[in-house]
């Protein structure tokens, strides 16, 4: 027996839930699948170090679906500021929202929390059904659908599948959509760290040999660190004691923060650039790290990733409303045409981002500080990158824009 769905998303993260979401407070029929039950209740402390900084258009996305009040109860942390400098030269940034209309740039928010909000509305949604634990193992083109086979014998189908089944898509592999992409022989390595000095709910990140070291504020008043390291270093770091990790990321920060008192769990992520070569086939569409994997060292993978799954539904809803097919070739082009310049352009800057802090080379060094300090004290300039950094940006999908799409 095949159950059928107008649409089926493909792994629950961050992504994959907000797109199911949006599309069932549309009404469209859809089954959202993972491998894994997602967590819905943890004890307060310990804080998870899976945190990402979401921008203000993906907390719009978040608020429109009705997730963010429970994101708000289980815990956010606003960020007034972003202090950003340079280890090996007197380049700085300072991004203050006191220079925007919000009252915060953005927030700190673990993604256990954000995914867990999402499928809490999800359990609400009458059109919408959660699969777990489902794990795809075939995928098969039909004349009016997909057909799923999942690793139990179950068969789904429907007209369209979504895969926001993380960076390494076995959905993407199944369709044959190669990508494109290098390892940046990096990773980026992620704790919760106790400070001596408050974090003034300030974003700070310094530039070093080897790459970004951000402290990022928490609401219980300790910092979630991302540290990019090269592979090896890092891994050096993950086998170090505390005492002596700490002791090492005491120096790393400049002493802004003052001693490090006290570290949770460490763990490091291999970092990678890469993008599927297209992000639409025959009723299938990538979202989010499926689509693009990027650098964290601007926190921008998820928020673009959001951005894709308001965008996707936004197109999907509007078919349906118009009573048109929700998988035609020009819809998914749309999409496509839609997403994957935004994506390039932010993965792009964040790759350049990260080649320009690497290099050693004194005027390269001098010409980054120039430029660093030129964005600082140039109102118009610093606005402009602080709007795009805070997904403020023209051509927002209209949940990004606090509009419905239903
Ligand atoms: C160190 C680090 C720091 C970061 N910081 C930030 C930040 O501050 N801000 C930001 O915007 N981004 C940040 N990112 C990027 C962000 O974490 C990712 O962009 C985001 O997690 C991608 O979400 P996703 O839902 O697309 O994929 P994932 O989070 O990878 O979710 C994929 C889901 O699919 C499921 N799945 C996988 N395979 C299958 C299968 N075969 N069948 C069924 N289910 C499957 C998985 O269980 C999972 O639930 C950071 C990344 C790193 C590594």
């Amino acid at each position: 027996m095949t159950n059928h769905y107008e649409v089926i998303v493909c792994g629950g993260g961050m992504v994959g839930a907000a797109t199911a979401c949006a599309l069932a407070k549309g009404g469209i029929k859809v089954a959202l699948l993972d491998r894994f039950n997602p967590e819905r209740q943890w004890p307060q402390e310990p804080i998870d170090n899976r945190v990402s900084a979401l921008t203000k258009a993906s907390q719009n996305i978040l608020e429109m679906l009705g997730a963010w009040p429970d994101m708000v109860q289980r815990g956010v942390c606003a960020y007034r500021d972003m202090r950003v400098w340079d280890a090996r030269s007197d380049g700085e940034l300072h991004f203050d929202c006191a220079d925007t209309l919000f009252a915060e740039l953005g927030h700190l928010v673990e993604n256990r929390v954000t995914v867990a909000a999402l499928w809490d509305v999800l359990d609400t949604l009458p059109s919408a059904t959660c699969i777990t634990p489902a794990k795809v193992v075939d995928m098969q083109l039909l004349d009016q659908s997909r057909q799923l086979r999942l690793e139990d014998g179950r068969l789904l189908d429907a007209e369209l599948v979504i895969a926001a089944d993380g960076r390494d898509s076995a959905l993407r592999t199944m369709t044959g959509i190669n990508v494109t992409g290098w390892d940046y022989h990096q990773d980026g390595l992620v704790a919760t760290v106790t400070t001596e000095k408050s974090h003034q709910f300030t974003a700070w990140q310094r530039f070093l040999e080897q790459g970004p070291l951000a402290f990022l504020p928490l609401n219980n008043g300790q910092c979630s660190i991302v540290w990019t390291l090269s592979s090896a270093t890092s891994k050096s770091y993950l086998a170090l004691n505390d005492k002596d990790f700490l002791q090492v990321l005491e120096q790393a920060s400049g002493g802004i923060l003052g001693k490090m008192l006290a570290i949770g769990p460490r763990a490091a992520f291999p970092l990678r650039f890469q993008y599927a070569n297209n992000t639409i086939e025959q009723r299938f569409a990538l979202c989010g790290d499926a689509a693009h994997a990027m650098h964290p060292l601007a926190g921008q993978g998820v928020n673009a990733g959001l951005l894709d799954a308001a965008a996707l539904a936004e197109l999907i809803l509007l078919a349906k409303q118009e009573k048109r097919p929700l998988s035609s070739p020009q819809l998914l082009r749309r999409y496509e045409r839609w997403r994957k310049g935004d994506n390039l352009m932010m993965m792009a800057s964040m790759d350049m981002l990260n080649k320009t802090y690497l290099a050693t080379m004194p005027p390269l060094v001098s010409l980054r500080s120039t430029g660093m300090n030129c964005i600082n004290n140039t109102a118009l300039l610093k606005a402009c990158f602080n709007n795009y950094a805070m997904g403020l940006r023209d051509d927002l999908p209209k949940l990004a824009k606090r509009q419905p799409c239903w």
